[in-house]
């Protein structure tokens, strides 16, 4: 062997770095880029860390993130306010959990003015009772309860209207510990607002007159009634939280509470309401939820296409994840939450471009879960890449591991069905450079490499972006890579130094859009 052609730019082997280059080792012992504190903030507010990696615990990789939300916090603490306030606002990520934990983190450890910006976001970021519950307790990890934080708290009950006010004291009782009667001893709002200060009084001493808020009036009613009183919610739109647990056996109950159930709401209880004999074949309640769920109410509650995921994957199994509640699935709802996963997706435009949809199907993907969601990046990828696929006419899928791996999934399948294809594949390594090298190899036209991974790569003789290098001088085709993040982990292989290569994060609902305008740029 001349010892002379070990050396190379143009071929290195996945566990050393290119020379040259700026490479971290992944957790997989491979070498790859590594995205700047910002992209890994992004990451972190939509993945979340709660279910860890295959490499990763969830602790660790929590505290990985954390460090990172802090140093952020510590170049520019008001643009990572800003970043976490759009985010969390915008809908795009699947949990709120990991922007109510960074903003407490900015409440407590940012300088006075970057407190400040965190506090005034608090109604943004914690839109309902439970999210101001959950954000009580992490900022409690990070700071005391002075003025500030007592007056941000006293601001969030007091700008709230009346019948809001009621709204989020009757259906987010209390969570975590903490319930709103904690927060009124510790924010003490006062106001001259006689309607406001009922509630408060009954919030905090359970008396009440009668001229306070009509939907705390029929709450009380509903804890005394002995048999359910239907009128109790289709006259005061009391919510399936707000009634007593003995009512939810009673499938007219079930109906009155469908007239106007939230999305979310509606979406985790199809089970619960098949199991109750209120959703059966031809109902009128089954052409209610039919109808609900269209593309303007999905937009309008922002329903996450992952929990519309989540949701028909239960729905369809027939029985919960526990296992205990059992039912009938009806295929129009399965269908109709097929449809909903692509309308919940920002809009995206076709851009007529090739595409190859390269799917990492090794051993690390099929592990952990997006958001602490039960589904796996491996299943999450198939989705996404069905959302892309659903508005290309030129695309293929594939998978790989440390081998080409041909899967038979087009845009026409359901998502459970194309995600079923990839859950039971073998536990393999990772090359992320196949997928170029498959094209060279079979002389594929590709305008845009979009691969979805951990960006754990480690067994190939050559990186991928030298493999994307040599399939543009090879076939004459500018390609384009865009790599989709699929954990919180600060390693990519898209080089940030090469124009035609971007990094996105796995599961936003504006993924697909921005994977659509990157790959018709110039
Ligand atoms: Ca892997």
């Amino acid at each position: 062997m001349n010892i002379y052609t070990t050396y190379s730019t143009k071929k290195t082997s996945q566990s050393d770095p290119i020379p040259g280059k700026d490479m971290v080792k992944n957790s997989a012992g491979g070498f790859t880029f590594s995205i700047d504190d910002w992209q890994r903030l992004e990451r972190f507010l939509i993945l979340g860390t709660a279910g860890g990696t295959y490499y990763t615990s969830a602790k660790q990789l929590t505290k990985e993130n954390a460090d990172c939300v802090l140093s952020c916090i510590k170049i520019d603490g008001i643009r990572t306010v800003k970043i976490i306030t759009d985010i969390s606002h915008s809908g795009n990520a699947p949990k709120n959990d990991p922007a109510l934990f960074a903003l407490a983190m900015c409440t407590g450890l940012g300088d006075p003015l970057t407190k400040q910006a965190a506090l005034m976001a608090l109604p943004l970021v914690a839109r309902i009772g439970t999210h101001l519950f959950h954000f009580a307790t992490y900022a409690e990890q990070f700071r005391g309860w002075g003025r500030g934080l007592s007056s941000a708290i006293k601001a969030w009950y007091q700008d709230k209207s009346t019948d809001d006010l009621a709204y989020q004291a009757v259906k987010y009782q209390s969570r975590d510990g903490w319930s709103h009667r904690d927060m009124l001893r510790l924010a003490h709002p006062k106001t001259e607002d006689k309607e406001h200060n009922a509630i408060y009084r009954w919030i905090v001493s359970g008396k009440y007159e009668p001229s306070i808020n009509n939907l705390i009036i029929a709450f009380e009613k509903a804890k005394e009634a002995i048999e359910p009183d239907i009128t109790l919610i289709t006259d005061y739109g009391l919510t399936r939280e707000m009634v007593p647990t003995s009512w939810l056996n009673n499938v007219e109950v079930w109906g009155a509470l469908l007239e106007k159930m939230p999305m979310t709401a509606m979406i985790r209880n199809l089970g619960k309401m098949s199991n109750v004999g209120l959703l059966k074949p031809m109902s009128k309640a089954v052409d209610k939820v039919v109808s609900k769920l269209n593309s303007e109410n999905i937009k309008r509650a922002r329903v996450h296409p992952l929990s519309i995921l989540v949701a028909l994957r239960i729905y369809q199994q027939g029985h919960g994840m526990k296992g205990s509640l059992t039912w009938d699935p009806i295929s129009q709802i399965i269908d109709a939450l097929n449809d909903a996963f692509y309308m919940a997706f920002q809009t995206v435009e076709p851009t007529g471009k090739r595409h190859l949809l390269a799917l990492d199907v090794s051993g690390s993907m099929g592990w952990s879960s997006i958001a602490g969601m039960p589904i796996t990046p491996r299943e999450g990828s198939v989705a996404m890449a069905m959302v892309t696929a659903a508005k290309e006419k030129q695309y293929h899928i594939m998978g790989f591991s440390n081998r080409f791996i041909p899967l038979p999934i087009s845009s026409n399948q359901r998502l459970d069905d194309a995600i079923a294809k990839v859950s039971g594949l073998p536990f393999e390594g990772t090359d992320c450079a196949l997928p170029m090298m498959w094209a060279i190899e079979n002389k594929v036209e590709v305008d845009a490499f979009i691969v979805y991974t951990d960006n754990e790569t480690w067994a190939g003789s050559i990186h991928p972006v030298q493999a994307l290098r040599q399939y543009r001088e090879k076939m004459g085709i500018p390609a384009k890579l865009i790599v989709v993040g699929m954990t919180a982990t600060d390693f990519s292989i898209a080089d940030p130094d090469d124009s035609g290569m971007l990094d996105v994060v796995g599961f936003a609902t504006d993924t697909p859009a921005i994977i659509s305008n990157f790959v018709t740029s110039h």
